[in-house]
């Protein structure tokens, strides 16, 4: 292509071309959750992003028909728990279709009150405790923006995921941290 001209016809991605791109970038696995009413509700997200530091706020990308967006969207607080390299079958609980919306709790996967009252996994690496700040479209996805009311970590490995299967990170297990 000679610089400074387009092709008659733009090239169009396909989608395949677009998932093999994007598996191709190594993530966290997290699990988005809520607490609305009597209702509980948590997907796995791999699309997570630590988005502002002032104020302090991260985003997630959630299919927009998902109830969960509706789920945050009534009760206006969610938290984002970033899972340990050992909870794998917590991932796939929460990708199996139907297991994230229970009454009072999940019947699987222990969790613990956050300060907004959201569910974080127990015993999960990181979490971040959210208000929420903002919802914004994005195609088929609602990005969904929260002000971190609280977050807290532990030393350990993540669980990853890349190239459509998990991984695992070889790193030494160190001693507990964590912030109000
Ligand atoms: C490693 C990994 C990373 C992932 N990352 C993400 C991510 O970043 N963002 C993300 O959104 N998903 C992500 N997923 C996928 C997500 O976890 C699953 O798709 C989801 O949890 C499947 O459960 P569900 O369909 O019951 O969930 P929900 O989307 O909560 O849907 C519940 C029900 O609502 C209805 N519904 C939902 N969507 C529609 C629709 N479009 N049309 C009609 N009815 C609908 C259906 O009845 C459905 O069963 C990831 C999965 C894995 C394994």
């Amino acid at each position: 292509m000679v610089k400074g001209q387009w092709p008659a016809e733009r090239p169009v991605c396909r989608e395949e071309e677009f998932r093999a791109a994007a598996g191709k970038f190594a993530s966290g696995v997290t699990v988005v959750s809520t607490r609305n009413g009597a209702e509980v509700f948590g997907k796995t997200v791999s699309a997570f992003g630590s988005l502002s530091l002032d104020p302090l706020m991260v985003s997630v990308s959630i299919g927009r028909l998902s109830p969960l967006v509706t789920a945050i969207l009534a009760s206006e607080v969610f938290a984002v728990s970033v899972l340990n390299h050992d909870q794998q079958h917590v991932s796939r609980h929460f990708s199996t279709q139907g297991n994230g919306r229970a009454v009072g709790s999940f019947p699987t996967v222990a969790t613990e009150r956050g300060a907004t009252g959201a569910p974080v996994v127990a015993d999960c690496l990181s979490w971040f405790d959210c208000r929420l700040e903002n919802v914004v479209g994005g195609g088929d996805h609602a990005i969904v923006i929260g002000r971190v009311a609280a977050a807290g970590s532990r030393e350990g490995r993540p669980l990853l995921y890349f190239d459509g299967g998990y991984r695992e990170l070889r790193q030494p297990a160190g001693a507990v941290r964590a912030h109000g």
